[in-house]
């Protein structure tokens, strides 16, 4: 049987959904998803449809719930990879209830890579978070930068989840790789999706867009006294789509064979560290919108700064970003007033 299927979990989600479109739209492969819709909607794989014309199968399944999982694979024998997003994400809500965060981000992982053995399933690509570096000392930060403890509950899942794919790949013919995200943003350059979760955003640029809408009456700029050149927080903002390609990418690389390892991380960032100031300043300056601010104090649990060096992800995989800071603002509007038309 040719096997030509890429299953993606958390295909309802925010960086599920995008890569979800992208593989429809660049690849050959039939896709279906997994999704509980716990923080996520059908609506999102609606909005995949309008942009793609093609329409994708969700199993609202619980990834903990192992039986269910496996009449997946039975009625998809066709699976040749997987692209595991589904997790919760909240940095906060991890601190408040630890317990649920290791249930659902460890155990969904265990019973994927469980199954993923039982049905050789060869290629895997695992959503991980440059939260995993902690507090670090040096930048931009390099993947062989030893991991300092993680600063929450979520980041800890993402750190032991890395560590059980390696643990899986010594003893499995699976190829893995990591992805470490730096601060994914904006949303398809249609306007058309982009993020929308059950739960009220934290996030600042869903932040930003929801003050300029009016959604809020003003923002505050978390700490102003950082040692930075401005006083805020620098992070490393990366269009959705860009992150999307991504994925496609290291499978195809996994496919092709052109790992040397068979567990590899990469970074994922544009290299461009930007302050929470600049960041609100291009939002202002694409939009014409001047938004309502005020700097306050700071927040718990943020780093001062955090960058990628983008060497490795470039030189191996060939992945370098494409959208510019200011699309990726004017996306995030476009895509607020479309949430603001759609309700
Ligand atoms: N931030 C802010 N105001 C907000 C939300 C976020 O100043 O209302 C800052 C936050 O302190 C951090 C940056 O924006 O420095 C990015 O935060 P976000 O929560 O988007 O991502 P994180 O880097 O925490 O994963």
């Amino acid at each position: 049987m040719l096997k030509n299927k890429i299953l993606v979990t958390g295909g309802c989600g925010y960086i599920g959904s995008h890569t979800l479109i992208e593989l429809l739209l660049r690849t050959s492969y039939n896709v279906i998803s997994i999704d509980n819709l716990h923080n996520s909607s059908l609506k999102t794989l609606e909005r995949v449809a309008a942009i793609t014309n093609k329409t994708v199968k969700n199993y609202a399944i619980d990834l903990c719930d192992a039986t269910a999982l496996a009449q997946v694979f039975d009625e998809n024998p066709d699976i040749v990879g997987i692209i595991h997003f589904a997790a919760l994400k909240s940095v906060p809500e991890s601190v408040a209830q630890p317990l649920l965060y290791y249930r659902n981000n460890v155990v969904s992982l265990l019973n994927l890579l469980e199954i993923t053995q039982q049905r050789n399933i060869n290629y895997f690509i695992f959503s991980s978070s440059c939260s995993v570096y902690g507090n670090v000392a040096t930048l931009p930060v390099h993947e062989n930068l030893p991991l300092q403890k993680a600063e929450s509950p979520y980041a800890y899942t993402k750190q032991v989840g890395e560590e059980m794919l390696k643990d899986f790949v010594a003893n499995s013919p699976t190829q893995v790789i990591a992805l470490r995200y730096f601060n994914p943003v904006g949303a398809h350059v249609s306007g058309l999706n982009g993020e929308d979760p059950r739960n009220p955003p934290t996030n600042l640029l869903p932040i930003i867009t929801q003050t300029a809408a009016g959604l809020r009456k003003s923002m505050t700029v978390f700490g102003g006294d950082y040692a930075t050149r401005d006083g805020s927080c620098v992070r490393d903002y990366v269009h959705v789509s860009d992150i999307a390609n991504a994925h496609i990418i290291a499978l195809q690389y996994l496919i092709d064979q052109k790992n040397t390892k068979n567990f590899d991380i990469f970074n994922l960032g544009t290299g461009n560290g930007i302050t929470v100031l600049e960041a609100i300043e291009a939002f202002e300056k694409v939009t014409g919108i001047t938004l309502n601010y005020i700097v306050g104090e700071r927040r718990g649990g943020d780093v001062a700064a955090i960058y990628s060096d983008t060497t490795k992800s470039s030189n191996l995989l060939g992945w370098k970003t494409e959208i510019s800071l200011d699309d990726m603002m004017l996306s995030a509007w476009k895509w607020q007033q479309q949430m603001i038309k759609e309700r």
